[in-house]
């Protein structure tokens, strides 16, 4: 197959991460007033990285007109800190990027509070309360800035570059996640959609409208049918290569969790009824530095098979899973 061509006006720089995932893709949109998607860590590595690839194509950091967020994880935002001070950029995403990056202590004092309840939720010991707050402050510290200037949501349109851009909100991976589509079908999608990885949905507090739990792997497949029905003729995303071929690639996602939840109900029938439980099941051996990353994994088939009614819980402290 020939692999699809980047559009002449957009411009993918690589820039290296601290992080498992590896290098994060951030681009550069040409046009009468520059455009930045999506910035790197916060680390020096990425900030050299950035600054070669901007330069490279004739930008200076000062130069950039706005930054787009595709959501507020540290590898994407992260880089807001040094670019902010360099230039008069606007920044813009979605509204509740605010609520990770601004670095308000009632935010962060409240994220902490539903990571512990979180733990207790799944029958996990609970790591102490300043790693809870680590986990809060991760991106905010390092981009420490107050608001938006700009907040993108579903239905709006907006010029970038050289083209007019379609909004869509889809959470799930995170819940800050846009995608924003051009007339030429061309996507910048964030981590909603990766060729060669299968994206996480993080579990996440409750956001402005919810009163419970954020159910991102629910969030995230809703998502990922509206992105499989949209005229999408290449995929620009945060991590890995392009590719075009978007659908069967979401459809292929879509059954792999169907299958992985249909393990969990087979090992709550076994007798394993609780999240942490379920996680080792499903991952055993699990590191512990990744066991964040394995118990939202398992709450969100859990939310898919309630959802489906074939599983319901009692109990939050710890939650215990049950057929239904
Ligand atoms: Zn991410």
């Amino acid at each position: 197959m020939i692999p699809p061509t980047d559009p002449r006006d957009i411009h993918c720089i690589s820039v290296p991460t601290p992080y498992l995932v590896g290098p994060v893709n951030c681009y550069l949109l040409d046009g009468p007033s520059p455009v930045l998607v999506d910035c790197g860590p916060a680390t020096e590595a990425a900030e050299s990285a950035l600054r070669a690839g901007l330069a490279a194509h004739g930008v200076r950091p000062s130069d950039i007109d706005t930054i787009v967020l595709t959501h507020h994880h540290a590898d994407h935002a992260g880089g807001l800190g040094w670019l902010r001070r360099e230039s008069a950029a606007l920044v813009v995403g979605h509204p509740f990027n605010d609520l990770w990056l601004r670095g308000n202590s009632d935010d962060l004092n409240r994220q902490s509070e539903f990571y512990a309840w979180l733990y207790r939720y799944c029958d996990s010991p609970v790591p102490p309360a300043s790693h809870l707050l680590e986990r809060a402050t991760d991106a905010a510290a390092e981009t420490g800035y107050s608001t938006l200037d700009r907040p993108l949501v579903e239905g709006d349109s907006v010029e970038l570059g050289t083209g007019l851009w379609q909004v869509f909100e889809t959470p799930g991976h995170a819940g800050t996640s846009i995608s924003l589509v051009r007339s030429d079908g061309v996507a910048l999608v964030g981590d909603t959609l990766l060729q060669r990885i299968s994206s996480n949905a993080f579990a996440e507090p409750p956001y402005p409208g919810e009163t419970k739990r954020h159910r991102s792997l629910l969030a995230y497949r809703r998502s990922l049918n509206r992105l499989a029905a949209l005229d999408v003729s290449l995929v620009l995303p945060g991590h890995g290569p392009s590719f075009s071929d978007h659908a069967p690639l979401i459809a292929r996602r879509l059954r792999n969790q169907e299958e992985r939840s249909q393990r969990l109900l087979a090992g709550i029938d076994e007798g394993h009824v609780t999240v942490l439980a379920l996680t080792y099941l499903l991952f055993p051996g699990l590191a512990e530095n990744q066991l964040f990353l394995g118990l939202s994994e398992v709450i969100g088939h859990l939310d898919i098979l309630e959802e489906a009614g074939v599983a319901r819980h009692g109990g939050e402290a710890p939650a215990r899973y049950v057929r239904s």
